[in-house]
């Protein structure tokens, strides 16, 4: 049997499985990622793309592509059974994301296969290419403690098996009608067909029926619920107003869900209200549902509008609401599991494939970080801290708007039911974590605030970093904040060093500056002599002083390795945007610094005093491993 070598093998390449891909490709890592499909998915599955996730695709440069292509879902309508309970009317309309801080304040949507084609893309430019059809058929892990110790170790053993097309033709087969699950073929087992690789980290991103979690013994916790609903896309003929907005309905027939999409293409949501007997222990006899069985509930559902649906449907499928989160995310920080692997939940607020390709971007880095030997493998424990952490809110979230979504409305003869008051102040309270951009990270090893806070706004330990307008000194140019973090693996050290021009300040300031500079300083210890100076991490110094009087010189130069890496903090000369970093961001007069983490969380905030005491220091020597 064939015997190779990779740093990273990736099981899956769905939305949580490219993320990985493409993060570690960009930045040279030796990484394998294998799909047991013969391609990727023609149609269907996730499609919503919220707030968050567009800035993370922003930060791997790969969001125009989504923003040009998708439908923007702006407003959001509510519609709720009318006064005689036979059809329904609009309650309200209010904007679809509730989050105010986020740089895109809508949703996009846009098939599964157009997002994952953009990492796809991305990774083929870095010589990266998914490997199908190929799967897993054994996989171990060694339990030498030397072994899993050394970070040049391959303690995992997985051996891999290339599907003949006979195997191929019979996964297919089972799986053409888009409601069925891929199955795992009958495998033929082929020598020339086997290979045995030797992986220092595997992945799992293979999806709810993770074969990967199955190896680990990892169990999923929760329940199935009995709410079915069928999903379609599709271009329908209709006089519904709100067709092009995303739009929840609550209606005596069940519920529907409206999700604009790309082109006219329509995603409908519908409860199969008369479909109990459909679902018992988990088990959905989808046999017995049908494309026109799904349109005809929707038909119902939307009286006295009409839909019809003159076109095939392009996708549809048909699924229970469950809730489950897996009990671990990792096996001794070798082997992780990651998107639907570890969580399922229902669609409604579309966070599955965001969650998925989230979990992703925060373990990327930290395998680049222990991979090229700068921090411990201690780092890699925060993934799953995080990670876990974030799932069980989402769960528990779903739970109550799948409950709320699937029951039926409060009307007069049905005053215990959801009103659209409640419906409408879940989705308000919950905004910023749906959108993503609320979510907080728990204090660990790598989210830490110092003694002093010099921040009192926006900008906050454990969350991104939220978007603001600064000007580079040197040539007054506007710059978004958020792009210049780029998800790149290095560190973004914000240093907010006031107004440089005031002689106390500067004093300050040139202190840190020579901080910086000593051989002491993390910024030395950690950033390795055959590495370029801001390898690991890259300064950005932001002043407060007024554009027409700062100096890029004005900052002393052990806080910028360029001119192009001062800026300030003032209205731009369009008179439009800029001048509110330090107020939002609430930074003391006296500045501050915040280091942040390459995936653009915030890890840590302290006065520049305390980074003198040796704050920073303290902070990176809990995971970071000394150069020299
Ligand atoms: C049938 C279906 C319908 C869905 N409908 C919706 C929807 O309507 N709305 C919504 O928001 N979300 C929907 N989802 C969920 C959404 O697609 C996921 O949340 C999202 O894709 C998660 O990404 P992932 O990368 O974790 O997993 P997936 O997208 O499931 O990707 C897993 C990948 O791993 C591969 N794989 C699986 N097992 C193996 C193996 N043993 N060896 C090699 N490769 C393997 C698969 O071929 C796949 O490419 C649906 C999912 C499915 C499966």
């Amino acid at each position: 049997m064939k015997e190779s070598h990779c740093d990273v093998l990736i099981i899956g390449a769905g939305p949580a499985g490219v993320m990985c891909a493409n993060a570690l490709a960009r930045e040279g890592i030796n990484v394998r990622v294998v799909d047991k499909r013969p391609e990727n998915i023609p149609a269907g599955q996730a499609d919503g793309i919220q707030p968050r996730t567009i800035e993370v695709l922003q930060s791997y440069g790969l969001a125009d592509k989504l923003l040009a292509e998708g439908a923007h879902l702006n407003m959001m309508a509510y519609y709720n059974p009318t006064a005689d309970g036979k059809g329904i009317e609009r309650t309200s309309r209010a904007p679809d994301v509730n989050a105010p801080t986020t740089r895109w304040r809508h949703q996009i949507t846009l098939n599964q296969t157009a997002i994952e084609d953009l990492f796809l893309n991305s990774m083929r430019q870095h010589g990266l290419h998914v490997e199908r059809p190929v799967m897993p058929t054994a996989m171990s892990i060694s339990d030498d403690e030397a072994v899993l110790n050394d970070p040049n170790s391959y303690p995992v053993q997985i051996t891999l098996h290339r599907l003949s097309s006979a195997e191929t033709a019979s996964m297919t087969a089972a799986n053409a009608h888009t409601n069925v699950v891929d199955p795992t073929p009958q495998l033929a087992g082929s020598t020339e067909a086997e290979e045995l690789v030797h992986a220092k980290y595997v992945l799992g991103a293979d999806g709810a029926h993770s074969w990967v979690r199955n190896q680990l013994d990892i169990k999923l916790v929760g329940e199935h619920t009995k709410h079915v609903w069928a999903v379609v896309d599709c271009v329908p003929e209709t006089n519904f107003p709100d067709i092009r907005n995303r739009t929840a309905i609550h209606s005596n027939n069940g519920s529907c869900m409206i999700i604009p999409r790309e082109g006219d293409l329509v995603r409908l949501y519908i409860q199969l209200a008369d479909a109990d007997d459909l679902a018992s222990g988990g088990r959905l006899d989808k046999s017995q549902v049908t494309p026109e069985r799904i349109m005809n509930v929707a038909k119902k559902s939307m009286y006295p509008y009409q839909i019809d649906f003159p076109h095939k449907p392009i996708w549809w499928t048909v699924y229970i609401i469950s809730h489950r989160v897996a009990t671990q995310f990792s096996v001794k920080e070798r082997v992780f599991i990651a998107g639907d692997a570890c969580h399922t939940h229902s669609p409604k607020a579309g966070l599955g494939m965001n969650a998925s390709m989230n979990d992703t971007h925060n373990l990327a880095w930290k395998l680049i970080h222990v991979l090229r030997g700068w921090a411990s493998s201690n780092l890699l424990k925060t993934y799953e801290l995080e990670r876990k952490k974030f799932a069980q809110d989402l769960i528990s979230f779903d739970r109550k708007l799948a409950d709320m979504f699937s029951g039926k409305a409060a009307t007069a003869d049905n005053a215990g039911g959801v009103s659209h008051d409640e419906f409408q102040a879940l989705l308000r309270t919950e905004g910023g974590f749906t959108a993503g951009t609320g979510i907080q990270y728990q204090p660990s090893v790598i989210t830490k605030a110092a003694p002093t806070n010099p921040t009192s706004g926006i900008l906050i330990v454990g969350q991104r970093v939220p978007p603001q307008i600064i000007l580079r000194v040197a040539d007054c140019r506007p710059y978004e904040i958020q792009d210049l973090l780029k998800s790149d693996g290095k560190w973004k050290l914000l240093f907010f060093v006031g107004d440089c021009k005031d002689e106390k300040q500067a004093a300050l300031v040139n202190a840190i500056g020579e901080y910086l500079q000593l051989p002491s300083s993390f910024l030395q210890r950690y950033t390795p002599k055959s590495a370029s100076g801001d390898a690991v991490f890259s300064i950005l110094s932001i002043a407060r002083t007024p554009k027409d009087v700062a100096d890029y010189t004005d900052v002393h130069e052990g806080l910028r390795s360029h001119w192009s890496t001062v800026y300030t903090d003032d209205i731009a000369v369009d008179g439009k945007n800029g001048g509110d970093a330090y107020e939002t961001y609430g930074i003391a007069f006296s500045g501050g610094v915040a280091a942040v983490r390459p995936d653009g969380y915030v890890g840590y905030i302290g006065s520049l005093k305390d980074m003198l005491d040796g704050y920073l220091d303290d902070y990176f020597s809990g995971f970071m491993l000394d150069s020299h």
